[in-house]
């Protein structure tokens, strides 16, 4: 969506060199179009039974916990390793250079909830799968993804394939 898009700020070169990093902050600064966002998301899924909206740390949180306290159900973080306090599930998965790891807690999830997920931003997908696994590993299902951004050039969405998945600003390039 050309009007949200335009909210977005390209940082070129950040966090290192080569990287376009879109900036989100311009778009959820301006309140009328923070709130159009959640309600095009809550739109989105309002007709499916969710029990919870998981997100991933952490400008996740941002969009997560609004949908979250929409749809008023729970919500669950996905953090970085060493953020969470409790007993933690843990996935590992490729970066193009090195690896990353994302942690839920143990009890976050029980077996058998159907669980939303909500990131800012599809890049290559790893993430994402990541975070699809851990929600699995503790028996919930998957029951969409939704994110602001896609890069589609980057192809993300050929690993998550198995998922309803929908995003509201799309990049063919960068
Ligand atoms: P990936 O696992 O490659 O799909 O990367 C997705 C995660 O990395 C998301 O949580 C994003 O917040 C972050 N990310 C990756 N690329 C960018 C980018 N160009 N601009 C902003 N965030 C990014």
């Amino acid at each position: 969506m050309k009007k949200y898009a335009k909210l977005i700020r390209d940082i070129p070169d950040f966090p290192k060199p080569g990287i376009v990093f879109k900036d989100i902050t311009t778009l959820i600064k301006n309140g009328k179009a923070f709130q159009e966002v959640i309600d095009i998301f809550y739109k989105k899924i309002k007709n499916k039974k969710i029990d919870l909206v998981l997100a991933i740390e952490s400008r996740g949180f941002i969009f997560g916990g609004a949908l979250a306290n929409k749809l008023k159900v729970g919500f669950v973080p996905v953090r970085k390793p060493g953020k969470l306090p409790w007993a933690v599930e843990q996935e590992s998965y490729s970066l193009e250079y090195g690896q990353d790891t994302l942690q839920i807690h143990q009890d976050a999830v029980k077996k058998g909830q159907k669980v939303l997920i909500v990131d800012d931003l599809l890049a290559t997908g790893g993430t994402l799968q990541a975070t699809c696994r851990l929600v699995e590993k503790l028996g919930g299902k998957v029951a969409g993804i939704l994110v602001l951004i896609e890069l589609s050039f980057l192809k993300g969405k050929d690993k998550l394939s198995n998922y309803d998945f929908f995003s509201l600003i799309k990049y063919d390039s960068e």
